[in-house]
């Protein structure tokens, strides 16, 4: 595989160009090509010379994904599955913020994966099923977000029953990079990918509105506070003690619940910023109130949001959602005792939105063996 553009910053472009003998003018006019218009191919960039155009096709991919299968959700969620260079699969969701089912959508995020698989093997989610094959490129976490930006673009983003209309305005307001695999696990990749998804040349998309979760990696959150990006830090939870989140999620056999909330609150006296705790409710395992008590004193201590979520039942997995009543009497006494709680009914359910359910059923349906055509 040649290396892909959009790995590169600006300013490696520019160093790239000028050794090539191009003033740097030219580099701007790449990134313009790659980021702005989103360009289908190299071919497309008509202000190069031809030879530029021919040298840059012969060293660099300009794109590494390329749409499988698209899923929409009555709920307008949208879910897509993106077919890499290599033949692996990735998936990434967007999520329109729309006034009502029938209205245009005025803010959208995209839920972005940043790796093959995942080796972290949460018992209760999909993508570390069959566990892990690759980390992600810079350009492949970056291409997953543009993609969708020149869908919008090009095609239009469906609402409802009505039929798509492409809007050449189209923009992504928010990351959250919740997708397949451990971002801070791929942490070099995925600091470029958002340097260039953050920068005024690349999406431009300010680094407020970019979300990191991370089922509890202490030295990396500690990495993360040390840079200079403000970037938002969701911690998946999911259990307040050893006893509940060993059996759920074995990265915590290794990084136990106190070394994790050493580093939150290392990153929460860092940054000065509020972070927020992502929690699956799973009937009988998280769902006891004593356990909403527990999780209201971490939160407290530390200023975090709490995000409640029933679980997204997948597939081959025996875990249950909690009902509703039980789901809403947990929210209520988080909140009772003044943390910010938000109860999420997960949006997507009817199309298998919860992480990596898409990618296992195509999978299982038709392994994929052929590299996708970039
Ligand atoms: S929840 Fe996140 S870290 Fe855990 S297996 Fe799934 S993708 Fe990996």
């Amino acid at each position: 595989m040649k290396p892909d553009l959009k790995s590169l910053t600006h300013d490696e472009i520019t160093r790239l160009l000028i050794k090539q003998g191009h003033p740097t003018y030219r580099a701007t006019q790449v990134v313009q090509w790659a980021y702005e218009r989103a360009a289908e191919s190299f071919d497309a960039m008509s202000n190069l010379s031809l030879p530029l155009r021919q040298w840059l096709a012969s060293e660099f991919d300009l794109w590494t994904v390329k749409a499988l299968r698209d899923q929409r959700s009555t709920d307008t969620t949208e879910k897509l599955l993106w077919q890499l260079r290599d033949g692996q699969l990735v998936e990434t969701v967007l999520i329109p913020a729309t006034p009502g089912l029938t209205s245009c959508a005025d803010r959208h995020t995209v839920c972005v994966s940043t790796q093959v698989g995942c080796a972290y093997g949460c018992k209760f989610c999909a993508s570390g099923l069959n566990g892990f094959r690759r980390n992600l490129t810079a350009g492949e976490i970056v291409d997953q977000v543009l993609a969708v930006v020149r869908m919008g673009r090009t095609t239009g983003i469906r609402v409802g029953d009505a039929p798509p209309v492409p809007d050449p305005e189209f923009r992504v307001q928010n990351i959250v990079v919740m997708g397949m695999g451990e971002p801070l696990a791929n942490y070099d990749h995925l600091m470029k990918a958002l340097k260039i998804i953050n920068a005024p040349w690349g999406l431009n998309i300010g680094s407020r509105k970019i979300t990191v979760s991370t089922c509890g990696l202490p030295e990396q959150i500690k990495q993360l506070a040390n840079e200079p990006m403000q970037i938002r830090l969701a911690v998946s939870l999911h259990g307040t003690n050893d006893t509940v989140r060993d059996q759920i999620m074995p990265v915590n056999l290794k990084h136990p619940v106190r070394e994790l909330m050493h580093a939150c609150e290392y990153y929460a006296k860092t940054k000065g910023r509020m972070m927020t705790f992502e929690y699956i409710l799973i009937e009988g395992v998280n769902d006891d109130l004593n356990l909403a008590d527990q999780l209201t004193a971490m939160a407290r201590r530390l200023h975090a949001k709490v995000n409640l979520i029933p679980y997204n039942p997948v597939e081959g997995l025996h875990w249950r959602r909690p009902s509703l009543d039980r789901c809403h009497a947990f929210a209520a006494r988080v909140k009772s005792r003044g943390v910010a709680a938000t109860l999420r009914i997960e949006k997507g359910g009817d199309i298998a939105a919860a992480c990596g359910q898409l990618r296992l059923q195509t999978m299982r349906d038709k392994p994929p063996v052929t590299p996708a055509v970039p």
